[in-house]
């Protein structure tokens, strides 16, 4: 059984995500998407509606699952017996950052591999900052995030626009 686990802090999904998913399933038999606790982040939605937003968007999955969890990735991927960790391109721009993570990893876990996955173009400029950016000024974001994540990014700028007067 080929596990990989899909790691990010998913603040919220975006369809850029959801491509990198359905390209990873293809490739094992069980794919867990796993929300990150980042102390030094600042995220907009709790851990648990991140894990709560994912998981509505991935029923339709069975070989997927949904998870958080908090300290070192490989760590956590070693525990969960997995033989990858997915992590997605979409410009140059990400590749420094990731590089550099993918060879402490291997360093750390030599048995895990990490494997880089494209998005389709449409999706290539999605991210979940420009998507937080765009719904606090009111954008139209459709195509970008499920529709749910759409409902759920109003609510919670809802407030602050009122506040914007
Ligand atoms: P992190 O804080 O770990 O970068 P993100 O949720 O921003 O968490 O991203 C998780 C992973 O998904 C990263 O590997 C990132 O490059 C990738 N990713 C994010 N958006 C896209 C996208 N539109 N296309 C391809 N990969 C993406």
């Amino acid at each position: 059984m080929k596990i990989a686990v899909y790691p990010g802090s998913f603040d919220p999904v975006t369809n850029g995500h959801l491509d990198i998913i359905v390209r990873a399933r293809a490739l094992f038999d069980r794919v867990i998407v796993a929300v990150a606790e980042n102390p030094h982040k600042k995220p907009l939605f709790a851990v648990t509606e991140r894990v709560e937003m994912l998981s509505s968007v991935l029923a339709g999955f069975p070989d997927v699952k949904v998870d958080a969890y908090s300290g070192l990735t490989v760590f956590y991927a070693r525990k969960q017996g997995a033989c990858a960790i997915i992590r997605g391109l979409r410009a140059i721009s990400d590749f420094e950052n990731e590089f550099v993570m993918a060879l402490t990893n291997k360093k750390l876990a030599p048995e895990i591999e990490t494997l880089f996955l494209m998005t389709e173009a449409k999706y290539s400029f999605i991210s979940s900052s420009a998507v937080k950016e765009v719904a606090f000024y009111g954008g139209c974001l459709k195509d970008m995030v499920p529709p749910l994540v759409e409902a759920a990014l109003r609510a919670k700028f809802s407030g602050s626009r009122e506040n914007e007067g």
